[in-house]
């Protein structure tokens, strides 16, 4: 089973111009720009379009006709997928892409080709795809996807639609994992690593790695609740050295979660900007890490700090 359209949440109108567009409400364009943050649905939400671009049934993508159904094996003939290797997406991989183009697509329908990180095409790479974007054969569609404009070509960026991803609501994350079949437990706490971005969420909810690791750190936090506990939230911790930069993207995640409940007005049994607290804690935690203060110390003071304790 591939995604669907309806998989997306929070981002209706994106979804009703694309879905209609590609069911013949509307012009798609020969040259689109998936641009926004990681985890926001670019790339999956290309494939959707592509698919359905091709799709013979009616209401598209069907995914059941023929042509569905060698998109979703990942053996359409004419869907081409360029990603960067070791960073980069160079001037042959462009080159063989174009020179691939001026046949005629083997099963009769478009070409649709995405590029994943266009940003990361080198100059050159962009240059060669240049005059194919301008004057694209009838038959093709391009998806690139990026994070940000930085990396590319202002030429580039004149021949593309661009179509804008955003971070959407805690409410649209959890419904979207719900339909994926998510348990609420578990869901709830993906929210606090998610930041809107359900592809993030999804990527997370099998690391298990990641999972041993927060439970750690939810209990260590959980534990320094006076100064006489410093020291045991510590020890919790001190085995983590080796991974202390992870420790702290989870108490900064965490932070961020806690903060956005607080503007909710959901308090916390801590007291009052303790999100606030926290953020701020581990913010210093981070500088004190890069000053090489040794790890221990880094996690008494995180904790210290994060109990009003003064410098
Ligand atoms: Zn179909």
């Amino acid at each position: 089973m591939g995604a669907e359209f309806s998989d997306f949440v929070g981002c209706e109108q994106l979804i009703a111009r694309l879905e209609g567009a590609v069911n013949g409400r509307g012009v798609f364009a020969h040259a689109n720009l998936f641009l926004g943050p990681k985890g926001t649905g670019k790339r999956t939400l290309a494939e959707i379009c592509a698919r359905a671009l091709n799709c013979t049934g009616s209401d598209k993508p069907c995914g059941e006709c023929g042509s569905c159904s060698m998109y979703l094996s990942g053996n359409h003939p004419d869907h081409i997928v360029l990603k960067p290797e070791k960073g980069v997406i160079k001037v042959d991989t462009v080159r063989a892409l174009i020179d691939r183009l001026a046949i005629k697509p083997y099963a009769g329908g478009r070409y649709t080709i995405v590029i994943c990180q266009a940003d990361q095409m080198n100059p050159q790479a962009q240059n060669a795809l240049l005059k194919t974007l301008e004057e694209p054969p009838d038959s093709a569609v391009f998806f690139l996807t990026a994070t940000h404009t930085a990396g590319l070509l202002p030429t580039i960026l004149s021949r593309v639609r661009i179509v804008r991803f955003e971070p959407v609501s805690d409410r649209a994350v959890s419904e979207a994992l719900r339909r994926r079949g998510i348990a609420d437990g578990q869901i709830q706490k993906l929210l606090v690593s998610a930041q809107g971005c359900v592809g993030a969420a999804l990527e997370q909810n099998g690391d298990e790695e990641y999972w041993a690791l927060r439970q750690r750190v939810e209990k260590a936090l959980g534990e320094a609740r006076s100064l006489a506990s410093v020291e045991s939230a510590a020890s919790l911790l001190a085995d983590d050295r080796e991974q202390a930069a992870r420790v702290i993207d989870i108490i900064e995640e965490l932070a961020a979660h806690r903060m956005r409940c607080e503007v909710r007005g959901d308090s916390d049994a801590r007291g009052p900007r303790y999100g606030a607290r926290l953020l701020a804690a581990a913010f210093q935690a981070r500088r004190m890490l890069a000053s090489n203060v040794s790890w221990r110390s880094v996690l008494e003071t995180l904790f210290f700090e994060l109990l009003g304790g003064t410098k």
